[in-house]
């Protein structure tokens, strides 16, 4: 068919308040990991989109898949899968289009860096401001309320749509997608889109990822008076040490460039520092420092680890501290998808229809859930209209992006000519 253009944006522009009212309604309710202070997962979250679902009449499209968590409120983490499936087509021989986004949010960091509540999300200057606008708020609701759109319409579809809801997104995906993918729920000739990155111009479908790396270093050494150094092994000079050493060495032996991917290297963070003690006249016996490194596909991982634990070793009898090193490995080496993949041309018809451009392939610096499927040999794509201010402060989502964006997934979602 023919992407009814001007009848969807019609629709767009008719249910354009109550699409911001759900939004809305969606972003006041935190869905933070156990891993996070006061996570409790993604109940609450859960509950509400279900009594929308309700509302919209959706009831029986809905299966909620919980994976248990005894961390996290009633000891689980829900993931929610919407099944349109007009014709009941047999759902196990592949072909659905799905789209897959996540619920859980990252913390809002320095709460005095915002201009407003990031759980109260306000629009001002056509953008809505809040944690979870953009990362992945926008997903979801493009997703949700480009499939409304067809329904309401009654456009007609040839294949199943599914969109999935997932759990455990920013800390690792063992609560959400991968169970689900493990559990078969998936198949290698479904076309599947992960709206969680993109582009300012929209243009850009991302087919490649950098594989993540992350490692916690822990130092430890004697705590004591600061006015009696002799006495104690202060960890804090030691683990600074280590951390410019490993940020020199990683920076100069693996530079490696590949121009799919921005920025074209690898890169290689030290990030979260654990707080050591609360005052000024006191030595810190233990340092944990955390480093997040993204790997590119053609750099050598194992050898980057072992870089880690050489280094570590070094300073380690150098100082007389005792270093170790944690990994936390995601070594999912998955060739990327070409232009020809049918997900791939699907979606660039489908952005063809609301974004004029040239599409681009890229690779991104990862960590989506497009990586387990293709981990699973199921081609995913990730594809967002997105301002890229997902985790920052006074994060927003520009409402005419996610606007073009419901039309886009409708487009997705249709058999076009
Ligand atoms: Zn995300």
């Amino acid at each position: 068919m023919q992407f009814p253009k001007a009848k969807v944006q019609e629709w767009i522009d008719a249910n354009k308040s109550e699409i911001l009212e759900t939004y809305q309604s969606i972003l006041i309710i935190p869905a933070l990991s156990p891993e996070f202070k006061n996570g409790d997962g993604e109940w609450k979250k859960t509950r509400r989109l279900l009594e929308i679902f309700k509302a919209w009449g959706w009831g029986e499209w809905i299966e909620v898949i919980e994976i248990p968590d005894e961390r996290a409120q009633n000891g689980t983490r829900p993931n929610i899968i919407i099944t349109y499936n007009p014709n009941n087509l047999p759902l196990d021989d592949g072909g659905s289009v799905i789209s897959v986004a996540h619920m859980d949010i990252v913390p809002v960091g320095d709460l005095s860096q915002w201009d407003h509540d990031p759980f109260d999300p306000v629009v001002q200057d056509g953008k809505l401001f809040g944690r979870g606008t953009e990362d992945n708020g926008q997903g979801l609701i493009c997703s949700l309320y480009g499939l409304k759109c067809i329904v309401d319409l009654k456009l007609p579809v040839s294949h199943p749509i599914k969109i999935v809801l997932v759990a455990d997104e920013e800390v690792g995906s063992r609560y959400g997608i991968q169970p689900l993918i493990k559990q078969k729920l998936f198949h290698p000739k479904d076309l599947v889109v992960v709206p969680d990155s993109g582009v300012e111009s929209g243009l850009e479908i991302e087919i490649a990822e950098k594989i993540p790396l992350r490692v916690q270093i822990t130092t430890e050494g004697r705590q004591g008076h600061a006015a009696r150094p002799n006495d104690a092994l202060n960890t804090q000079p030691i683990a600074n040490k280590l951390a410019v050493l490993l940020y020199d060495r990683l920076h100069t032996q693996y530079n490696e460039t590949d121009s799919l991917f921005y920025p074209p290297v690898s890169t290689f963070e030290p990030t979260k520092r654990i707080n050591n003690v609360d005052n000024t006249n006191t030595l810190p016996g233990k340092d944990v420092q955390h480093w997040d490194c993204r790997v590119l596909p053609s750099a050598p991982y194992e050898e980057i680890q072992k870089l880690f634990l050489s280094t570590a070793q070094e300073v380690e009898e150098e100082s007389g501290a005792k270093i170790s090193v944690e990994f936390r490995a995601f070594n999912i080496k998955v060739p990327p998808i070409t232009a020809e993949t049918p997900v791939v041309q699907r979606l660039k018809k489908a952005i063809g229809t609301m974004i004029p451009g040239e599409v681009k392939l890229v690779g991104i610096g990862g960590g989506t859930c497009a990586v387990f499927f293709r981990k699973a040999d199921i081609p995913a794509v990730v594809w967002g209209h997105m301002a890229h201010v997902a985790h920052e402060t006074n994060e927003f989502c520009l409402l005419d992006n996610l606007y073009t964006d419901i039309a886009v997934f409708a487009a997705f979602f249709l058999d076009l000519d």
